[in-house]
């Protein structure tokens, strides 16, 4: 089976074709400057070629992407029919969805339903899905959403402690962001762990990073909210934030709510406590070793958060067996998983140094006498969509 994994943005579009089965990618891609004037670039194994081709909208990117698909010299494929299902990342999936949906009318509008909480992404993802289904409207689509792992959430966890009716009336409430990523972690964990009734935390630690309490494959809590603002310190977001100095803010410095927030999503994180050196964990753990001190109060603000969200969901959960790191900054980042498990050595936690002098590969690297299993498992979001959207085709053949 081939799925075409497509992640659009507002101006740009990514794309995969994969065998969802074995995760084989034949090709993948990236369009960019939709809307501007549009550059692809495709790529066959090691082979990478690029394109300007003009893209005004989201339409001329999938027929691109279509196109270099079928290409007599790129192409991997020789006609569109060879596209079993296209898949399709949505990020907000409000409380509509709990789960991947195939597209249909019914979809759609559930989808735009969700825009005025994720008005930056859902209105993109809308456009990939448009455009695919005029192009090529023999070819089942599915939605996968950010969201929608975290619907197992019990309300203790998903409700805001605020008046009901802004959650009865407004859907305010703890949605959840990465979803399709802690669950591609779960499902490896249980794999690789031979437990299907098991209570993890998951640490998706990228420029964007959230956390899970999972218990037997379900969300039980994550870290981020509403938006993904919340929880940990990330590259340029703050993190969770006293609402309170939004408007002391505001007021002293006379800027409106959106101008904070862009502060909050863009400036802060490691980037405003650095003073701006740098989102990169990299830059931050090289400043950090030439004795740069804010550089070594940005990573161990980061250390500190992040193992309290641990200890957090170890109490949530009454304990817990593994402990898993993914994403650029859990999978590459050693003094991360160094600092962060020496935190959490009062309950039971040890890694060997050796075994987590590791990068981008899936590794134990607990000691065998640690009370939870500590793990490196290197994520993949878009095999993750191109499962689910097999899974619900073959279903609904
Ligand atoms: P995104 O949230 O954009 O998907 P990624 O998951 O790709 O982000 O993570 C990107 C982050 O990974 C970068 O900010 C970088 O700091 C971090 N990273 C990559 N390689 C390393 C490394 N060797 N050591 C520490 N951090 C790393």
């Amino acid at each position: 089976m081939n799925v075409l994994v497509i992640n659009a943005g507002s101006s740009s579009l990514k794309y995969q074709l994969m065998n969802p089965e074995t995760g084989d990618v034949s090709a993948k891609g990236l369009c960019e400057r939709i809307g501007i004037d549009g550059r692809l670039t495709h790529k066959v194994g090691d082979k990478k070629v690029e394109k300007d081709i003009a893209m005004p909208t989201h339409s001329e990117a999938i027929a691109a992407t279509l196109a270099i698909l079928q290409d007599a010299e790129h192409g991997v494929i020789k006609s569109v029919e060879e596209i079993d299902a296209v898949g399709h990342r949505v990020v907000h999936g409000g409380m509509e969805f709990s789960d991947s949906c195939l597209i249909d009318d019914a979809a759609i509008k559930a989808i735009e339903k969700c825009i005025p909480l994720g008005p930056l992404h859902n209105p993109a993802n809308l456009m990939g899905i448009e455009a695919c289904r005029s192009i090529m409207p023999n070819t089942p689509q599915v939605a996968v959403f950010d969201t929608a792992f975290h619907m197992t959430m019990p309300a203790k966890a998903y409700r805001y402690a605020i008046p009901t009716n802004y959650y009865e009336d407004d859907n305010i409430r703890r949605y959840g962001f990465h979803g399709t990523s802690h669950k591609y972690v779960a499902r490896r964990a249980a794999a690789l762990t031979g437990k299907t009734e098991f209570k993890m935390v998951n640490c998706h630690l990228g420029n964007g990073s959230s956390m899970a309490a999972i218990k037997d494959g379900k969300c039980m809590d994550t870290t981020m909210g509403l938006s993904p603002l919340a929880g940990v310190p990330m590259g340029t977001r703050s993190g969770d934030i006293d609402a309170c100095v939004v408007q002391f803010i505001c007021n002293k410095h006379n800027i409106s709510v959106d101008e904070c927030l862009n502060m909050l999503n863009k400036k802060s994180g490691v980037l405003g406590l650095s003073n701006g050196l740098s989102s990169d964990f990299r830059d931050l753990e090289a400043g950090a070793a030439d004795g740069n001190e804010a550089c070594v109060l940005a990573l161990e603000k980061f250390y500190y958060e992040v193992a309290k969200y641990v200890g957090a969901y170890a109490a949530a959960l009454n304990g817990i067996d593994v402990l898993t790191f993914t994403a650029g900054v859990g999978e590459n980042g050693v003094a991360t998983r160094q600092a962060v498990c020496e935190y959490l050595s009062f309950m039971g936690v040890k890694i060997d140094a050796e075994k987590n002098n590791v990068r981008g590969k899936k590794t134990l690297i607990s000691t065998p006498d640690s009370k939870v299993q500590v793990w490196v498992i290197p994520t993949n979001e878009e095999l993750m969509i191109a499962q689910d959207t097999a899974e619900i085709v073959n279903a609904a053949k």
